[in-house]
Formats: structure tokens, C-alpha cells, sequence
């Protein structure tokens, strides 16, 4: 699927369209440049997914957790791995116990590392011009 947005609220919206085919225990990651937005994306899903307050970039916290208000899915997963430099780091974090049946897991930045995750999607922003962006989810 490939889609335009003109504006932050339309790119949530199609994040709120993504969080319906959730089921849990999916791996999404999220590619783009600074600024693309990805954690805009996150916001829209988070929201889809009935997590309430507010979710903001793991840039430096790396991780944060969500707690979900949905039918199957408990739990918002949200990894920024723009200042990792290696795959000890990853492996430090755990993150194969994060990977649950009623929790989604997103990440931002995995090809900060050389890392071959295992996605169920794979999100792709790009930054086209002002507040165009171009949307793929595979
Ligand atoms: P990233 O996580 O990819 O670095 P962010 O989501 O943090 O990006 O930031 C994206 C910025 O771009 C936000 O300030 C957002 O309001 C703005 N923006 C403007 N137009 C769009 C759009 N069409 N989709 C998403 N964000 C947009
Ligand atoms: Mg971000």
C-alpha cells in the first residue's frame, strides 16, 4: 500500500487504518529520515490502539512502554535505535521478551544497525516536500 498526506493528522490517520489489522505480537518497523514521521505515525497508532497521554520519541529513553486499550493488544512497545551503533546493544535490551502475544512492538530506526529483524510491516516515510509525505506499508 502507498498513500500521500498533506499534514501530521492525515499521516495518523492511516496509522489508525494500519492498527486495525493488528491482531498482537507483531514487529513493525519504521523507516525514513529525521522528520519523516515516524513517531507521528506511532502517535496515531498508539491512539488507534487506545493508549491514552502522551507518547514521545524514545530517542533518548530508546524504550517506552504503552499500555493498550484494545480487544487483544495490552501493551505499545517503542524503540528508537537512531543512536545505536552496534547489535550488543539490541541484544542488551531484551527485546525478544518484549515480543508477546498482546503487545505490538514498533522501532524506529533498524537500520542503525546491521540487525536483520523479522517484521510482520515494514512502514516507509518519505519526506517529499513541506508537509507532503509519501507513505508505504509493506
Ligand atoms: P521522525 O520520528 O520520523 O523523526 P516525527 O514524527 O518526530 O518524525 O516528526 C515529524 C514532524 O513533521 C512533526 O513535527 C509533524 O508535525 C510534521 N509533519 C508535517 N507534515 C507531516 C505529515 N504529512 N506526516 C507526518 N508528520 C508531518
Ligand atoms: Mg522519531
Amino acid at each position: 500500500m502507498k498513500i500521500e498526506t498533506h499534514n501530521a493528522a492525515e499521516t495518523k490517520a492511516i496509522a489508525a487504518e494500519f492498527a486495525v489489522t493488528l491482531k498482537g505480537g507483531e514487529l513493525v518497523l519504521l523507516i525514513g529520515d529525521l522528520g519523516a514521521g515516524k513517531t507521528t505515525f506511532v502517535q496515531g497508532l498508539c491512539a488507534a490502539l487506545g493508549v491514552t497521554g502522551r507518547v514521545k520519541s524514545p530517542t533518548f529513553s530508546v524504550m517506552n512502554e504503552y499500555v493498550a486499550d484494545h480487544r487483544a493488544i495490552r501493551r505499545v512497545i517503542h524503540l528508537d535505535l537512531y543512536r545505536f551503533t552496534d547489535e550488543s546493544e539490541l541484544r542488551a535490551l531484551a527485546l525478544e521478551d518484549e515480543r508477546r502475544p498482546d503487545s505490538v512492538v514498533l522501532i524506529e530506526w533498524p537500520n542503525a544497525i546491521a540487525y536483520d529483524f523479522v517484521a510482520d510491516a515494514v512502514v516507509t516515510i518519505e519526506h517529499a516536500s513541506g508537509d507532503e509525505r509519501t507513505i508505504r506499508i509493506e
